[in-house]
């Protein structure tokens, strides 16, 4: 057909570039699980709205948006007027700038009960502040953190995320991993309220913090069960343990006040980055004032280029942007529609899968109907997804391995049709 005619066959430019590029790139790659791409990583030369074009000059719908930060999609032309005019006045005073107060303000009206802001510029670096903040204010020196979770690839929390070769959870998550931030940590169960209770009422537990991706966007974009955030709530303020939302995927995007807004529970502290600041680099821990002004008393919080203008102008092109009425509803309705159309094309061809969105990040987690936990998430059919995301690839559907999309205020009604036209035509190919 004259579809399949345009069905891509090779990409001989970024084949060739990526044979060489690990002469260069330490990997090939400027982060790891990049060379997680199937056949290989493509070699990028622009992007615009919500489509990238390779060096082999094809365009693709893109749902990778820099691994979520690019939620106004690339090269908006408000967030380019902005960061450029603060380039012209200067990347970086290494002081304090209205501008860096000014959106302090911004994020701080957004998210409920946020009362100071620390600009970062990384999720990773958010996390680490968080805790050392926490370890402060308590006195204590462990962290729970759930299994399947993210907080950023340092030591202290590198662990518990996915399941090591053996199956178990708890190991090192690197080769080079320091033991001592292991025995740290102690990993719970997701949505498991009474084995928590069970950790802080012990008297030995010594925790200072709960970490927690309220939606557990890593692994399965998750919901968490009815009641739990607010359990986990009340268990923190029984204990005296600080409470830490890692909205590092869901801040800004599943609601305008992300978690806290969308369901009601305030935690101490909310880790932000990627959608803030529509993909320059740029991250936040917001929460009480009498745990982020120990940054005052003695706690160290650090980094050259912290709060630098060009990225605290992509937080206020972004957050400006996202402000515009009906995004939310927007992102609501076209990946719901995203959604339903995935779920038909799955259930055409016969194959049992999960699909889910909360706001503009989707989830399909394929050979397991109705997947609500983190182990349904390990033990589905990945394999078949990898070749999924190559038939995808060829049709010009840019995604993540993993499962996970993203949407950005540039798709639209039309792309998204595309889109589930070329999942069916994937699938059909694999069928
Ligand atoms: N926390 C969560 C929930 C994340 O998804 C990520 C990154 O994907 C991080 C923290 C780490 O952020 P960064 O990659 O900016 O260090």
């Amino acid at each position: 057909t004259a579809t399949e005619k345009t069905v891509i066959e090779s990409w001989p430019q970024s084949e060739r570039r990526w044979a060489r590029a690990p002469d260069v790139l330490g990997g090939g790659v400027s982060t790891g699980l990049r060379a997680q791409f199937r056949p290989h990583p493509l070699f990028f030369e622009s992007g615009s709205g919500a489509r990238l074009t390779d060096v082999d000059g094809n365009t693709y719908l893109d749902y990778v948006l820099g691994w979520g930060p690019n939620i106004v999609g690339h090269a908006h032309p408000q967030l380019i007027g902005e960061v450029t005019r603060a380039l012209a006045r200067g990347q970086s005073f290494g002081a304090v700038s209205d501008d860096e107060v000014e959106l302090g303000r911004v994020v701080m009206d957004r998210i409920p009960g946020a009362e100071r802001v620390l600009w970062t510029n990384t999720g990773s670096e958010a996390a680490q502040i968080a805790l050392r903040l926490a370890r402060a204010a308590t006195g204590r020196r462990r962290v729970v953190k759930f299994g399947g979770h993210y907080h950023g690839w340092t030591d202290a929390f590198l662990t518990g995320y996915r399941p090591s070769p053996d199956g178990s959870l708890g190991g090192p998550g690197t080769l080079g991993h320091n033991p001592g931030s292991i025995a740290d940590v102690t990993l719970a169960p997701w949505g498991d309220a009474d084995a928590l209770a069970a950790i802080l009422a012990d008297p030995t537990s010594d925790v200072a913090a709960v970490f927690c991706e309220p939606v557990l966007c890593n692994t399965g974009v998750l919901t968490p069960p009815d009641g739990f955030l607010l359990r986990l709530r009340e268990l923190c303020d029984r204990h005296g343990v600080v409470l830490v939302f890692d909205e590092v995927i869901t801040g800004f995007r599943i609601a305008r006040g992300g978690a806290v807004e969308r369901f009601g529970v305030r935690p101490d502290l909310v880790l932000l980055a990627k959608a803030i600041a529509g993909g320059l680099p740029l991250a936040a821990v917001v929460g009480q004032a009498a745990i982020i002004d120990q940054v005052r008393s003695g706690v160290v919080h650090a980094g050259t280029y912290n709060g630098n203008l060009t990225a605290i102008a992509g937080g206020r092109a972004t957050l400006d942007i996202l402000d515009r009425p009906g995004v939310y509803a927007r992102f609501e309705a076209l990946t719901g529609a995203l959604t339903d159309g995935f779920t038909e094309a799955f259930a055409a061809a016969g194959l049992e899968a999960t699909i889910h969105h909360v706001g503009p990040a989707l989830q399909v987690i394929p050979g397991v109907a109705n997947a609500a936990t983190v182990d349904a998430y390990f033990g589905a059919d990945w394999a078949f997804y990898d070749a999924l995301v190559v038939e995808l690839l060829r049709r010009n559907v840019f995604c993540l391995p993993g499962g996970r999309w993203y949407l950005s205020t540039e798709h639209t009604q039309v792309q998204v049709e595309t889109t589930i036209a070329a999942m069916r035509a994937a699938i059909a190919e694999l069928a």
